[in-house]
């Protein structure tokens, strides 16, 4: 939270315009600063209030009390005193006019209503105020003077009391029954009594009344003082509380006693006064405030001592203080004050708007100078700004205009100092720029003269090298041809044989360093094509292998093949460059490797979907593999400088005797061809530990190896016409028995298996095959072995006999020829050179599917029947540099027969293989035999 909350800030800050930062946290400190003011001194305002309005309550409160006692206590003891004068005799009860002058006397000195004295047999003498004037009255009871009605007189009276003259005359007015008469006979003690007059204007009055009796204990008669509560309530309203705030004063029962308002504190009803209640006064403010005091206490009763309250009325609050009152004679009333808050708040609330009034007039002065201070300092800035994208974007001749010497005057003249700067630098840039392509325009005209010349130069290397090539292999063509022919018919001395050994030996090296030669110009003049075809893989892997195992045997170290479960059976690839690489990582392996093992690894890396051309447009996607061949051995290893340069052409490094049998050029080619792969030949290696060689290529799996190798020049085979024929197979690898079975048995052959010499004699004695194809090297016996049991065999003896082997070496050929083999098919076996050998030994008829194109699958079709022959002289041609063993120029004219008759392709290719094989031997027979048939 703690760190999101500064990073939105920033964002709002650097994203809102200059401006804006800089007016707003102006006005809002503004606003901050006056409005804690006007919050502050409103706060005040109100805490002195209430301690005011408290003081206040507690005042006012306090001097109706005192009012009270002062008022109330005088009639209080003016009753006593009165009494005290009966009782001791200074006052006696017959003269009643004595009486009334004494009272008239007393009302001069006292503020009281009215002083009465009534004796129990209807005497009567008063004096006090009667609308507004001091009256007396004195006389006896009018019935003992025999009138039938009770009156009540008034008189006037001069400056000594005496009556004067009569005022009125109440008629039926009897004392007796007034309460402050009645009850405190009753009572038989002093008590207050709380009475309405009976006569208008219906003064309300309390009169303190004490009774008075003589020695026996009986009854003189009852002393009453009256206070007209009248005068209390023009004393509460005299005490001004606040403009709209009331005193009043009430009973417990509720009835009001006196108050503040201007409200009487009665009603008359039927010309009968009736006390009021404060719960029904029609002030609202007493009303209220009772109602609040009941509810609040739950009754008037229990209020027991003063209490400072507050309740709101309307939204506004109002101060009560409530004060119990009492005396000795059991008076009990509740003096209220009751004080609105609006009353001193009204100027507290006018200062408080004021001081709104205040804020907003700062806040738009604020933001007016704000707004024109910002202006001030963001025009220069903007100027600024703008001039800096202008020179952002290329325009270096803005300059701003430089106003003032304060800091924004100096950073415009260092701006501006600093475009002048990074214009001249740019200019001088500019030139340095245009100096430089000027030189490089040059260089680079030099450069393509020179890579003219170089590029020429190679070409002519290459043209040199390859003419050189072919002008060599004519002579040693001719000495290979001779030394094979010599080996194989002439009879020859010991010696001589030797002789003719190494002949043929130097030769075959020197061949292979020509062809060597021949492949890395092709390769460097960019003419070397990869020629992708279907090809059964786990064959190919044993084929390569089985002619090193043999090596490896004979030299004393272990072979290991170790193979991928996952290896995907066809795959397409140029089968010819990927076997040459591999032969010349194999063959360095185990030529370099004196002890322990060489180990030949293929793995799949990764397998991916892939969809290519031909199976789009069927709709469907084939595996891509990515296949790793690695070649690990004990060798000698090399150090990192020897591993750097070993891909140089003619680089050998390490032991001089090893060099020799080599040429140095076979890594050199192999990375090239490796490279047209894309991918190349890594090389781990540590001296006298020994070296790995690996590369990963990318080949696509094609399932219908079988399928596509079967295409002949016709289409693809699909059977043969005639009965049903068996073939053998003898192989001790699966792999290479089922590139065989695979290839064979859809065509309509009943394929029989072996796995080494002794089974395949077995199969071939109890299945009596028409043809068998056999390996040479097997465990148990070899192939050299069966063929010499079978046709040894009277049974077996005349069966066709194929060998096929992996083996490089044309030895095994004779050798295997001389067992008496009917021909001989290398390895990896080729579809179509095997379906030639079986139609010719086993005199087929095709069936072919001719919709199938053959030149469309870029296979090369030999086949045998309806091949298309040379004329007969260049058939006579090929012959005689046949027998004068120039391959190059047996090479050469087949070469001109494919390219001027390509319906002719089919024997070209037949001559062209033999003679690059140098199969001297079969080159002349197959000539020969056209020959014949021409
Ligand atoms: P060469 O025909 O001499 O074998 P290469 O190009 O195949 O030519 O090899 C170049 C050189 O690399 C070899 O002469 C040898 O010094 C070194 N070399 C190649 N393979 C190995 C290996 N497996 N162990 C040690 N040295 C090797």
């Amino acid at each position: 939270m703690s760190s999101s909350q500064p990073s939105i800030l920033k964002k709002l800050i650097s994203n809102a315009p200059l401006r804006t930062v800089l007016i707003v946290p102006f006005v809002l400190q503004i606003i901050g600063a006056v409005g804690m003011v006007g919050y502050l001194s409103f706060r005040n305002g109100q805490k002195a209030v209430n301690d005011l309005a408290s003081q206040l309550r507690t005042e006012v409160s306090s001097r109706i009390d005192l009012h009270l006692d002062s008022q109330l206590n005088t009639a209080r003891h003016l009753a006593q005193v009165n009494a005290d004068a009966f009782d001791v005799g200074l006052l006696d009860p017959k003269d009643l006019d004595k009486i009334s002058r004494f009272f008239w006397k007393q009302m001069q000195l006292f503020n009281v209503g009215y002083i009465s004295f009534g004796a129990p047999g209807g005497e009567f003498a008063g004096a006090g105020y009667l609308e507004g004037n001091i009256v007396s009255s004195a006389f006896i009871n009018p019935k003992r003077l025999g009138y039938q009605n009770y009156y009540f007189y008034n008189y006037n009276t001069d400056n000594q009391g005496n009556k004067t003259t009569l005022i009125d005359i109440y008629k039926n007015y009897e004392f007796q029954k007034e309460l402050w008469y009645s009850n405190t006979v009753k009572a038989r003690k002093p008590t207050w009594v709380l009475y309405q007059w009976e006569i208008t204007p219906y003064p309300l009055a309390v009169s303190a009344n004490r009774p008075v009796y003589d020695k026996n204990n009986q009854l003189i008669g009852v002393i009453g003082i009256d206070q007209r509560l009248s005068q209390i309530s023009d004393f509460l309203r005299q005490i001004k509380v606040s403009k709209s705030g009331r005193t009043f004063i009430v009973e417990r029962s509720g009835l009001i006693v006196a108050s503040s308002s201007n409200e009487q504190p009665f009603k008359l009803i039927n010309n009968n006064p009736e006390r009021l209640n404060a719960l029904e006064s029609s002030d609202r403010l007493i009303r209220s405030t009772s109602q609040y005091l009941v509810k609040h206490f739950g009754g008037f009763n229990n209020i027991k001592d003063t209490q400072q309250l507050d309740f709101w009325l309307n939204k506004e609050r109002q101060f009560v203080q409530v004060l119990p009152w009492k005396d000795e004679w059991g008076l009990d009333w509740l003096v209220v004050v009751a004080v609105p808050e609006s009353d001193f708040m009204a100027q507290i609330n006018a200062n408080s708007r004021t001081t709104i009034l205040f804020c907003l007039g700062a806040l738009v002065v604020a933001t007016v100078v704000g707004f024109y201070t910002s202006r001030l300092i963001t025009e220069p800035i903007v100027l600024l700004s703008n001039a800096s994208s202008a020179i952002a974007s290329g325009k270096f001749d803005r300059t701003v205009e430089v106003s003032g010497q304060n800091e924004l005057g100096v950073l415009s003249q260092s701006f501006n100092d600093m475009t002048k700067q990074l214009r001249d630098s740019f200019r001088a840039l500019e030139n340095t720029n245009a100096e430089l392509e000027q030189r490089v325009e040059e260089r680079t005209v030099e450069l393509k003269q020179a890579k003219d010349m170089a590029d020429s130069a190679n070409r002519a290397k290459s043209e040199f090298l390859a003419n050189m090539s072919h002008e060599l292999r004519t002579p040693l063509n001719g000495i290979l041809g001779y030394a094979q022919i010599l080996q194989r018919s002439e009879p020859l001395t010991h010696k001589g044989r030797g002789g003719v050994d190494i002949i043929y030996q130097c030769g075959s090296h020197l061949l292979t360093l020509i062809n060597d030669v021949l492949d890395l110009s092709k390769i460097e003049a960019r003419k070397l094509e990869l020629h992708p075809v279907a090809f059964h893989l786990p064959s190919f892997i044993q084929s390569v292998a089985e002619i090193f195992t043999l090596r490896a045997e004979e030299k004393g170290i272990a072979f290991d093949l170790q193979t991928d479960s996952q290896l995907p059976t066809g795959v397409l690839g140029d089968e010819k460059r990927l076997r040459q690489v591999l032969l010349n990582l194999l063959g360095n392996a185990v030529k370099f490797t004196e002890k322990g093992r060489v180990i030949f690894q293929v793995n799949v890396v990764r397998i991916a979907e892939f969809s290519d051309l031909t199976s789009q447009l069927e709709n469907s996607t084939q595996n891509l593999y990515k296949i790793r061949f690695q070649v690990e051995d004990t060798g000698p290893g090399m150090r990192p400088e020897q591993v750097s340069k070993i891909f140089l052409p003619f680089e050998q490094v390490g032991d001089v005797k090893k060099q020799s049998e080599g040429t140095g050029l076979g890594l050199a080619i192999s990375q090239r061809i490796v490279g047209l792969m894309q991918s190349e030949i890594a090389i781990e290696s540590r001296p006298g530990v020994g070296s790995i060689f690996s590369f990963e290529v990318e080949l696509p799996e094609a399932q219908d190896w079988a399928d596509s190798s079967r295409i002949m020049e016709q289409g693809a085979v699909l059977s043969y016409l005639g009965k049903k024929r068996k073939i053998l197979v003898v192989d001790d690898r699966w792999e290479n028995r089922a590139v065989l079975v695979n290839l064979l048995e859809p065509l309509g052959f009943e394929m029989i298996e072996a796995a080494d010499g002794k089974e395949g004699f077995d199969r071939a004695l109890a299945m009596m095959p028409d043809l068998i194809l056999t390996d040479l090297a097997m465990p148990v016996m070899d192939g050299l072995e069966l063929l010499r049991q079978i046709r040894a065999h009277p049974q077996l003896r005349e069966t066709i006999v194929l060998v096929t082997s992996a083996s490089v070496f044309d030895i095994d050929r004779h050798k295997s020829l001389d067992a008496g083999s009917n021909d001989f098919l290398p390895k990896p076996v080729q579809a179509n050179l095997l379906l030639g050998l079986l139609q010719k030994y086993l005199q087929l008829d095709w069936v072919y599917d001719e919709t199938v194109d053959a030149d469309k699958k870029g296979q090369e079709a030999i086949g045998q029947s309806k091949m298309q022959l040379p004329a007969i002289e260049i058939l006579h041609l090929l012959n005689e540099q046949a027998q004068a063993g120039d391959l190059d120029g047996v090479i050469e004219i087949a070469d001109r027969i494919q390219t001027a008759n390509p319906e002719q392709a089919v024997f070209a290719q037949k001559i062209l293989v033999l003679a690059e094989g140098f199969q001297v031997k079969q080159l002349l027979a197959l000539i020969e035999e056209h020959l014949s048939q021409a």
